[in-house]
């Protein structure tokens, strides 16, 4: 048994709390297990979208107008969950530390936007992945609403830019896609200077997104797990809190 996991929800609760309490810069890091309460699937956990409906590769959707069509075909299908999503007390409890200037900025893997409705400002949101609220040309990266795409989509199949020409796709980043540069720089540089590290509701295997914590930690700051499963990293981390997220964060909501 590693001393760091949390016995129960109670004395982790506690140990998070006095961690807060110590640390002057809160860098948390989000994967889909914080958006579950949200009604957000796990697109990679199994039963999830991704073992029913094979991703679709960025070359794929490039190449094929027929996959582009399917790729808008699953993401209006989403809408409704989307659209209906509301910040669950995971992603509130993260927005006041955010308003209490403990926390700069925040990364994320989701694409749900659901930390931007909690308060964070845009550009203090580090999104690895992307963002499916809303759609971008592969060419220009001009900005679409999703509804003006719906509109067109529904009219004569997937959009192309009005501008270039280029195809459209929400503004997320696909399998085969290079990873956002400017998003991996400040992530980076969010990890090295932070003393609290928290990675909350990812299994922390998907590279390179998971490599931050242990940067962190490499670079002198306290790491701690929160996942309703074990990850990769437990090994490493500082405290390890194996409860639903909603509840180990509900505490600390308005803090
Ligand atoms: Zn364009």
């Amino acid at each position: 048994m590693i001393e760091v996991i949390a016995k129960d929800l109670r004395s982790g609760v506690e140990a998070l709390g006095n961690m807060i309490a110590e640390a002057s810069t809160i860098v948390p890091f989000t994967g889909a297990g914080i958006s579950t309460e949200c009604g957000i699937p796990d697109f990679r956990s199994p039963g999830g979208v991704w073992t029913r409906n094979r991703p679709i590769p960025f070359d794929e959707f490039v190449a094929s107008a027929d996959a582009r069509d399917e790729a808008w075909r699953r993401r209006f299908a989403m809408e409704p969950t989307f659209a209906h999503a509301k910040p669950g007390r995971g992603h509130r409890a993260l927005a006041s530390f955010y308003r209490a200037g403990k926390t700069p900025a925040i990364i994320t893997q989701n694409i749900d936007n659901l930390h931007q409705m909690s308060g964070f400002a845009a550009d203090d949101v580090i999104e690895l992945h992307g963002n499916t609220t809303y759609a971008r040309c592969i060419g220009c990266g001009k900005a679409y609403e999703l509804s003006w795409v719906k509109q067109r989509f529904e009219q004569s199949g997937a959009p192309d830019c009005t501008d270039c020409a280029d195809p459209i796709k929400t503004a997320t980043i696909s399998f085969g896609q290079a990873m956002p540069e400017d998003a991996m720089r400040r992530a980076t540089e969010l990890a090295q200077h932070c003393d609290l590290f928290l990675a909350i509701g990812s299994s922390l295997v998907v590279w390179p997104a998971a490599g931050f914590p242990m940067m962190a930690q490499n670079c002198g700051a306290r790491l701690v797990i929160i996942n309703n499963e074990p990850t990769e990293q437990d090994e490493i981390a500082d405290l390890v809190i194996r409860h639903d997220i909603g509840e180990t964060l509900g505490p600390f909501v308005g803090n």
